[in-house]
């Protein structure tokens, strides 16, 4: 994959507005994102993949404006018909979604590769950006929580991240490998900049830290990799990014999570909110709002990732 300028790591809903941002800013097909899969599980009898599916959603255009998670028009004859029936309705599920995860299961099943389907999927929603699953493997973020060791979706969904979490590992990540065009990417000739997305850190982005052969080539990588902060004062944009920071005993500010990262990234993208912390930091800083309500905000914060790494890259020569 030649031609890639701008890789992103990402999660869900909060690294997919910076994707939309970056899809929108560059040219469409010099966008390649590698997508947390950690959070993927088997639901009644069907394949999900919830982070994959928010970004193709967002940069689908197709994502719902306000729920954070789905499809936008979306109709839910099959929940409402599933909970006359007595089944499982922990997981919503609209139509449409219905038909990408009974789609998805079946190509598995013919052997498919992961990323070869949303490849395909990509290009059925217009899509000219690479949406990449962070490894073809199985990968199962695990967590472990004062009532036990919990599976994501249980923790995340059923009990809406109530239980406090004690820790995360990622079952089959050690062994996990990249996806042959995840590699091409990092590979790109043109990249100018790697770019971690305002996702989870603990529940987005690390499993995706946890395959060696990623932690590898974002330790050899040419071109400058930042991160953009996903907290702002002590809070969370949204998801429990600060409630789990403080389970952890971990100081919610963007300082941790910098610190988080320390080793891996050239530069932080601090929220205009938090300037007053911009001494206290190991690494380069720029400041933005990094708060993407809107599109238009999206564009911005790729604009400051952009010009940040070009920035740090003349800084190198
Ligand atoms: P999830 O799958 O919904 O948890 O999505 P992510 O893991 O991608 O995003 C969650 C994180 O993104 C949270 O820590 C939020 O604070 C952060 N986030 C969401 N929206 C924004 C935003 O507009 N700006 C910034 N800076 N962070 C955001």
């Amino acid at each position: 994959m030649s031609g890639v300028r701008v890789l992103a790591l990402s999660g869900g809903v909060g690294g997919a507005k910076l994707l939309r941002g970056l899809y929108r800013i560059l040219p469409a097909d010099s966008l390649a994102a590698i997508v947390n899969t950690g959070d993927d599980f088997e639901h009644l009898g069907l394949h999900i993949s919830p982070d994959i599916d928010t970004t193709l959603y967002t940069l689908g255009g197709l994502a719902h404006p306000e729920q954070g998670w789905g499809r936008r028009d979306e109709t839910w004859s099959f929940m409402r018909t599933l909970k006359e029936l007595g089944g499982e309705t922990w997981f919503a599920l609209g139509d449409g979604d219905l038909a990408l995860h009974v789609e998805r299961t079946r190509r598995l099943e013919l052997g498919q590769k992961l990323s070869a389907i949303v490849e395909v999927f990509a290009r059925s929603f217009g899509i000219r950006a690479q949406i990449v699953p962070m490894s073809d493997d199985r990968v199962a973020t695990r967590v472990a929580t004062d009532e036990g060791e919990l599976s994501f979706q249980d923790y995340f969904v059923r009990r809406h991240c109530e239980p406090a979490v004690r820790g995360l590992r990622f079952e089959g990540a050690g062994e996990a490998r990249l996806p042959k065009c995840a590699r091409e990417a990092f590979a790109s000739p043109d990249l100018e900049a790697i770019v971690i997305a305002p996702s989870n850190p603990w529940l987005s982005i690390d499993p995706l830290l946890a395959i060696p052969e990623l932690r590898d080539a974002l330790h050899s990588a040419k071109c400058p990799v930042i991160a953009v902060t996903p907290i702002i004062g002590d809070r969370a944009v949204k998801g429990p990014t600060a409630k789990i920071m403080a389970e952890l005993g971990i100081t919610t500010s963007a300082l941790s999570i910098a610190e988080h990262y320390s080793g891996l990234i050239d530069g932080f993208i601090l929220d205009a909110r938090d300037r007053e912390l911009v001494d206290r930091f190991d690494v380069p800083i720029e400041i933005t709002d990094t708060l993407m309500n809107t599109p238009e905000d999206g564009d911005r914060v790729a604009h400051a990732v952009v010009d940040f790494a070009n920035q740090l890259a003349k800084a190198q020569l």
